[in-house]
């Protein structure tokens, strides 16, 4: 019996897998037409300037408008672009779009703000990162200190010369660096002070608890000191409470964003923000 529920429970597991590849393949093609067809959209997210509470920076996120799904989060596409290697062109195009609208709200008299966006490791090995990098500042007419990078820990794992020559080029270059969910990969301290980061981005897991759990608000503590000793800045992403925000500010954490301060947004409603100011929201 229990032999015959073994083999059952491996058929159930077969056809899900089954099922999983057919999903990934309709993904995959979906992807592509995605491109052609122009389906993708950034939504933008401030940063804010915790002590000021001015907009400092907004972060680029992907969304697909799918024809018939709707507005899908970039969970639901980014890991298989990721896998089949569409997450280069896809990648380009955030990289074109971001600095371009970067560029159109400078033209647009708003105040300037460092635009970020979310780098996959994969992008990041391409041979023609840097140089792709550089041709959109300079297609867009962007300053370099305009653009932040947002990279994840394992980008940086590959501790190979390679690596660390992109990094100074683009720190040389004057693009600014950021290590995104910062404590959750696999970090060595040793980065720090190895690569040109700039700033520190706190993630939202640590941030979630700061004022219900004492380890996590020592964590968080302890980050910002550090980035304080190391002369980097630091955020803290998924603010979502006034208490949360408090408790940054007390230990003086340099910027934060999250829903408290403003949810990702299109392009023209966050001009709208940049213009007014967010300074309702603020304690
Ligand atoms: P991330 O870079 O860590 O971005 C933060 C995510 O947290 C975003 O989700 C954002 O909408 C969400 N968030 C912001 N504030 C709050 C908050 O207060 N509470 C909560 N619960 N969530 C908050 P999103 O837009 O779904 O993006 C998820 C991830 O997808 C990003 O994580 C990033 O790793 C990736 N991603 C987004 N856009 C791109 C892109 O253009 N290229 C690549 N390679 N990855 C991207
Ligand atoms: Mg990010
Ligand atoms: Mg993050
Ligand atoms: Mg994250």
């Amino acid at each position: 019996h229990a032999k015959e529920n073994g083999r059952n429970n491996y058929m159930f597991f077969e056809q899900d897998m089954n099922a999983r590849a057919v999903q990934r393949q309709s993904t995959e093609a979906g992807l592509r037409r995605a491109l052609e067809r122009r389906e993708f959209v950034l939504h933008y997210q401030p940063k804010i300037n915790l002590h000021s509470g001015a907009i400092v920076g907004v972060e680029a996120l992907i969304r697909w408008q799918h024809p018939e799904q709707g507005l899908l989060p970039p969970a639901q596409f980014v890991p298989v672009a990721e896998d089949c290697g569409l997450i280069l062109p896809i990648g380009r195009w955030v990289l074109r779009e971001a600095c371009c609208q970067a560029r159109a709200w400078r033209q647009a008299g708003l105040p300037p703000i460092i635009v970020a966006i979310n780098t996959s490791a994969l992008e990041f090995r391409a041979k023609d990162f840097f140089q792709n990098i550089r041709a959109a500042l300079e297609e867009t007419h962007l300053e370099p200190r305009y653009l932040e990078l947002e990279l994840t820990e394992s980008i940086l794992m590959r501790v190979v010369g390679y690596t660390d020559e992109v990094l100074h080029a683009l720190a040389d270059l004057g693009v600014k660096l950021t290590l995104d969910d910062f404590g959750t990969g696999y970090s060595s301290l040793s980065y720090l002070s190895k690569f040109p980061i700039d700033t520190l981005k706190i993630d939202r897991s640590f941030v979630r608890q700061i004022t219900s759990n004492p380890d996590d608000a020592a964590i968080v503590s302890a980050v910002i000191s550090l980035g304080k000793s190391l002369k980097r800045r630091v955020i803290a992403e998924g603010v979502e409470t006034p208490e949360q925000y408090a408790f940054l500010l007390a230990r003086h954490c340099d910027e934060g964003q999250g829903y408290y301060f403003g949810r990702p947004v299109q392009a023209g409603e966050f001009a709208g923000l940049l213009a007014n100011g967010i300074s309702g929201t603020l304690l």
